[in-house]
């Protein structure tokens, strides 16, 4: 029996190399678990290549370890085919690890295929020293030798598999398995090589014609370093990639759901707008369609916010509106959708168990919004009329839904605000008829169907008249005598109240100037001035031409603007009001109290009469609240040096309340209903008889 002895140099370099080839498998296991498509293929073929060459170099180089005391050779053929086993079975394990899942049965099969690969492979390089006669192998160690490459295999790909997913320390824990699976395949081959024993005697058949020599050893070891090398760097190289790309793609789609918040969502309040509330709808209508059920959508418009944003400024109103969209959220189920569509319009999309309910959600939503709202050190109070429309029932699609919803909003607004109204079929015909009216507006002018009635204003104290309101009336050739409220909004809307106030103007002058030829000096009109015309910038060239061509001293004009209007952007008015006084015309400060006026800037006003709002007259004897109010606004004015005016006095009650609180002139259906010119006399003559009758 020939007695081998072992270099203790090279059985510690085929260890490392061991190491180093399961560490290389082990990283591209990684790779090809998070590489696509082809890429996966090339890092498998590449894996097989790199972990074969390894595999099969460390058994090389522990063959070349071991000595007889005979010369040895290898033939080439056979150490070229045990390269091959290697490579397939390496390429196999990777193939195998690189599955979605491993369960147990696959993990035993597989180890049992690697493991008789790597035997195959050891055993065919044995064979490659072609020994004469045979190598006598042990039974024992032999069977301990395949147990051992079984069981190593089985080890190895069960880490192999649970080590691809990126986790911290995985590099580390990564060397830690390189190490163990290194000395599983090292034990393998110095327990296959302690199984062979070479009879006394025996000879290399591959001597002479195979592979031989010292250099064989650098060789083999530099190449499978090399090969090594380059498989682990490119592999650590593409996993920098990835990781570089994979953040890429991270903010990428992070970029995505921010362009996608925006396109969808409100700046201002973070609420849905009308791209993705239109999509909501269409959800709805489709989850109707498939399960049933019913939803209600609302629309939402809130009363007062434009004073508050007039006089405070659009921060404040912004504030105002985030305050408003919070509140009408926080009470809001999951699923419903509140979104903002305009200024201050939001849609509320409910679903409904029944659709009685709406009628809950619908005074909940009212009752939010008239709560005061605390912005900014100010006590704000807003209210909200909302239209509600039911799905299925008020309409097919979201256009019609929304546009009938509208509809009804208007409806609940000019049923008087702070309310909700469910949309009927007649509020339709109703947008119809305001499309048809706007039509016939644009004629009236030319048509000369506007006409003005005169209301009188009385000297409080003296109850003697001191002049008139003009007041607007459209003689509608269909529908009547019509009041401002029908019309001046849409005229408003349109353009058409400047001309329109132009003539306003023109004819107050001109039956002012008649009345002033009859002898009442000391007489004013009144005429009121809408937002738009205050804005324009002819305004005050308007008023010169109407004084001129009627001959009118400018002391017997009073031009009337709402407390809003003359705070709404404070500069500018102030230089329209400034120029306007300083033609001599008189400035009154209409519906005074339901504004936010600053006191600052009341005093800077070249005003010279406040006219006390009639929704505070009108509840003079209930609300003892109003009536502070009133004798507030009385000081106030005193102390600015300014007339008080109280309009809308119908009771004696009224009169005699406004009289002692220090009113200086009175006006109202008690003194005197708006009446055309030809009548205004005779009413004044027959009021005074009463007048007198009674004092
Ligand atoms: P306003 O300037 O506050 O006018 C007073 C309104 O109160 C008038 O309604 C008048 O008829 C009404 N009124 C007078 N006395 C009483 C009373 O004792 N009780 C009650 N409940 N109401 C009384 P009217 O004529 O319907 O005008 C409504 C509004 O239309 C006016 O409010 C004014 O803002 C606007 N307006 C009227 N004429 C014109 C105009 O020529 N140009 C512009 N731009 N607006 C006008
Ligand atoms: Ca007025
Ligand atoms: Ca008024």
């Amino acid at each position: 029996m020939l007695t081998g002895s072992y270099s203790s140099s090279l059985v510690l370099i085929s260890l490392c190399v061991a190491i180093l080839a399961s560490y290389t498998a082990l990283d591209l296991t990684g790779r090809i678990a998070t590489a696509k498509g082809r890429a996966a293929y090339l890092w498998m073929g590449g894996g097989a290549l790199a972990m074969g060459i390894g595999v099969w170099s460390m058994h090389f180089i522990g063959m070349l370890a071991f000595s007889l005391p005979i010369d040895l050779g290898y033939d080439l053929a056979l150490t070229a085919f045990s390269l091959l086993i290697a490579v397939l079975s390496s390429g196999f394990a990777l193939w195998l690890v690189s599955q979605p899942s491993l369960p147990g049965l696959q993990l035993a099969f597989g180890a049992l295929i690697m493991g008789a690969g790597i035997a195959c492979m050891h055993y065919t390089g044995m064979a490659a020293l072609r020994m004469l006669p045979g190598i006598d192998y042990d039974p024992t160690l032999f069977g301990a030798s395949l147990l051992i490459a079984v069981g190593a295999s089985a080890a190895a790909l069960w880490i192999a598999f649970r080590l691809r997913a990126h986790t911290p320390y995985v590099r580390q824990i990564r060397g830690l398995a390189a190490v163990v699976m290194g000395f599983a395949i090292v034990g393998m081959h110095y327990t296959g090589m302690a199984a062979a024993n070479f009879p006394d005697g025996s000879f290399c058949g591959a001597l002479g014609s195979g592979l031989q020599g010292d250099g064989l050893v650098y060789l083999v070891l530099i190449t499978t370093l090399a090969v090594l090398a380059v498989a682990l760097l490119t592999s650590v190289l593409d996993a920098r990639l990835e990781a570089r790309t994979a953040e890429l793609a991270r903010s990428l789609t992070l970029a995505n759901q921010e362009l996608t918040q925006l396109a969808l969502h409100d700046t201002l309040t973070d609420l849905p707008n009308r791209t993705l509330l239109a999509d909501r709808i269409e959800q709805a209508i489709a989850k109707v369609a498939e399960q049933g059920g019913c939803f209600a959508l609302m629309f939402i418009d809130l009363d007062g916010f434009k004073p508050v944003n007039d006089a405070f400024g659009h921060h404040i109103g912004d504030l105002l509106l985030k305050a408003v969209a919070a509140r009408l959220r926080g009470h809001l189920h999951s699923q419903d959708t509140l979104a903002r569509i305009g200024g201050d319009e939001f849609v509320l999309l409910v679903e409904l168990q029944e659709p009685d309910d709406a009628m809950d959600v619908a005074v909940k939503q009212v009752n939010l919004v008239s709560r005061p709202f605390r912005v900014a050190e100010h006590d704000l109070q807003l209210s909200a009329s909302l239209g509600i429309v039911l799905y299925p029932g008020n309409g097919q699609d979201q256009h019609e839904l929304l546009r009938n919803a509208d509809a009804a909003m208007y409806h609940a607004k000019s049923a008087g605000k702070n309310g909700y109204s469910f949309f009927d079929v007649s509020m339709n015909s109703n947008a119809r008829q305001q499309l048809q009216l706007l039509q016939d507006l644009r004629q009236a002018l030319e048509q000369r169907q506007f006409r003005l009635h005169y209301q009188p204003k009385f000297d409080a104290q003296a109850c003697q008249p001191i002049g008139a309101e003009a007041l607007l009336r459209w003689e509608h050739p269909q529908q009547g005598l019509l009041l401002p409220d029908r019309f001046i909004g849409l005229a408003e809307k349109t353009g058409l109240i400047i001309p329109i106030g132009e003539w306003v103007l023109d004819e107050a002058c001109r039956q002012m100037r008649q009345w002033l030829d009859q002898g009442h000096h000391g007489w004013r009109m009144a005429v009121n001035l809408s937002a738009i015309q205050f804005c324009h910038t002819g305004l005050v060239e308007s008023v010169a031409r109407a004084l001129r061509q009627n001959g009118l001293p400018a002391n017997c004009l009073t031009l009337e603007i709402t407390e809003t209007t003359a705070m709404h952007d404070a500069d500018a008015s102030l230089t329209v009001l400034q120029r306007l006084s300083d033609m001599g015309v008189d400035l009154s400060i209409d519906d005074f109290g339901t504004g936010y006026s600053s006191l600052m800037y009341l005093k800077r006003l070249p005003a010279n009469e406040l006219k006390i709002d009639r929704g505070f007259v009108r509840d003079l004897e209930q609300d003892s609240d109003d009536a502070a109010i009133v004798s507030a606004i009385v000081a106030l004015g005193q102390a600015l040096g300014l007339r008080i005016v109280a309009e809308g006095v119908e009771t004696d009650k009224q009169q005699d309340f406004l009289t002692r609180l220090g009113c200086d002139s009175l006006q109202g259906y008690l003194l005197g209903q708006p009446v055309p010119a030809e009548q205004f006399m005779g009413k004044l003559q027959a009021m005074g008889q009463a007048n007198t009758a009674v004092g």
